[in-house]
């Protein structure tokens, strides 16, 4: 800790590493601790949102009701169909509505939204101190000192020294690799398409609903939503050959090299792809799961940094943002007890370890539901399949998760376990005197 000022205690040092929703979520939520310092380093020049749009899920909105930024967003650059669905799946050929996916026990504060990412950024942004974040700051070297504290230095020279390091710089998190030198990415062998269109243009072709909605074929699917303020986007996540190189996040690519593989889809369909305006790609890597996203006593993994699942289950934002919710309880609730930060580190793991590795196991299943897929013939045969083998299954838990409650029984079942252990050994000693002549 901090020794600058003699009158006050010293402040915990933190540095967190990433100013995406993970390390803007910790920033908000650190800085209400008085006995933090916190603050954020980011390596873009500016903080600007590519990708097109985002989803907003209940366990997001959650988070951002807990941390007192869910009013920063203007429900007017929200797109909610009217109908209350979550998401629709269709025949691709055809347009038939296969399932549609309700939110019926969701309450409506928190209904599922599709939105620009710079929506969530921006909400985000809006409840960081500003003095707190430092851009163009890419952090390069981690060296821990015999304190224990970490000693930073970043590309421009920039050097810091923290009690606490927190990495949220996402997939490719330098903080992660310190952590685990021999952790590496894969890229997955797909890339991610993220076109746009006007929504009046698209919402005027008969046949094309105002849902969100997955149009799936025997080999490939469509995703369609409007992101409102005449905005909307068309994305797919697209199997590549095995010569295609992964390309950089965010490189433009044409309509053309995007819209041939639905050929097969509906005319109406056809229709929504020449509409497009612009078109960008993103090569998607993964990695092994971690099986600890804490080390070095006082190092803490949060959002991709700690999970790199390319996407998987579009909530990545809302899992970002339960890790600060809970990396922040522990370690508020380890000073409180006078306890070192790493017991309160342990709790963070305890909690989102398993939680990861639950998520994982489903990732596990979908690959395994794509076998019985190519053993079906015929377009409508095989969507059927697909869409009651991999689309029907219930992961909806993810996004009802309630990590208030998992963090509050962790802490609880915690402390019980620490007022045994002092109880028991308070007897022991009571014990031992009765036991030594004289000692009463
Ligand atoms: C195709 C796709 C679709 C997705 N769709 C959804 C969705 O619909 N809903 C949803 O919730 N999630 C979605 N996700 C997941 C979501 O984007 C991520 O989970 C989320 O952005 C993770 O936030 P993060 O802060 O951990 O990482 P990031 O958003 O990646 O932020 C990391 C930050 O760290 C910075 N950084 C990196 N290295 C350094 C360094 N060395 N020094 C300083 N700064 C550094 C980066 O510049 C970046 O700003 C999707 C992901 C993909 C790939």
């Amino acid at each position: 800790m901090s020794t600058t000022n003699t009158s006050s205690p010293p402040k915990l040092r933190i540095a967190v590493i990433g100013a995406g929703p993970a390390g803007l979520g910790a920033a908000i939520e650190f800085a209400k601790l008085p006995f933090v310092d916190v603050r954020v380093y980011e390596q873009a020049r500016e903080l600007r949102e590519i990708g097109a749009g985002i989803s907003i899920q209940q366990n997001t909105w959650r988070m951002l009701d807990v941390f007192g930024v869910y009013d920063n967003v203007d429900p007017k650059d929200l797109f909610r169909p009217v109908d209350g669905h979550a998401v629709q799946h269709r025949n691709g050929r055809t347009g038939e509505l296969l399932l549609s996916k309700g939110q019926k026990d969701t309450p409506p504060r928190y209904l599922h939204a599709r939105a620009l990412r710079s929506v969530l950024q921006k909400a985000l942004l809006r409840g960081v101190d500003k003095s707190k974040l430092r851009l163009s700051s890419r952090l390069v070297e981690v060296v821990q000192l015999p304190s224990g504290a970490f000693f930073l230095r970043f590309e421009d020279g920039h050097t810091d020294e923290v009690d606490l390091l927190v990495g949220a710089d996402g997939v490719r998190s330098v903080v992660r690799q310190f952590v685990y030198p021999d952790h590496r990415l894969k890229y997955i062998g797909t890339t991610a398409y993220r076109a746009l269109a006007d929504a009046r243009d698209i919402l005027s072709i008969p046949g094309i609903p105002d849902s969100v909605t997955f149009w799936h074929g025997p080999a490939d699917r469509l995703y369609t939503c409007n992101l409102n303020n005449n905005v909307y986007e068309i994305a797919a996540r697209v199997p590549q050959t095995d010569d295609t190189a992964p390309v950089s996040w965010g490189q433009d690519a044409s309509v053309e090299e995007f819209s041939w593989r639905y050929r097969v889809f509906s005319p109406a369909l056809q229709s929504v792809l020449e509409k497009i305006k612009e078109v960008k790609k993103f090569a998607l890597f993964s990695g092994p799961r971690l099986s600890r996203v804490i080390s070095h006593g006082s190092i803490a993994l949060i959002g991709d940094a700690s999970h790199p699942l390319s996407g998987a289950f579009g909530a990545g934002a809302g899992f970002a943002l339960e890790d600060v919710y809970v990396l922040t309880r522990a370690v508020k609730w380890a000073h409180d007890r006078g306890l070192p930060i790493s017991d309160g580190l342990e709790l963070f793991d305890r909690v989102r370890v398993p939680h990861y590795a639950a998520m994982y196991e489903i990732l596990d299943g979908y690959s395994k539901s794509d076998v019985s897929v190519k053993e079906t013939d015929g377009f409508d045969e095989a969507v059927s399949v697909i869409v009651a083998n991999k689309w029907d299954d219930d992961h909806g838990w993810l996004y009802r998760y309630d990590v208030e409650e998992v963090w509050r029984k962790t802490q609880e079942a915690e402390d019980a376990r620490l007022a045994e252990v002092e109880q028991r050994s308070s007897s022991l000693l009571s014990t031992e005197r009765d036991l030594i002549p004289g000692s009463r």
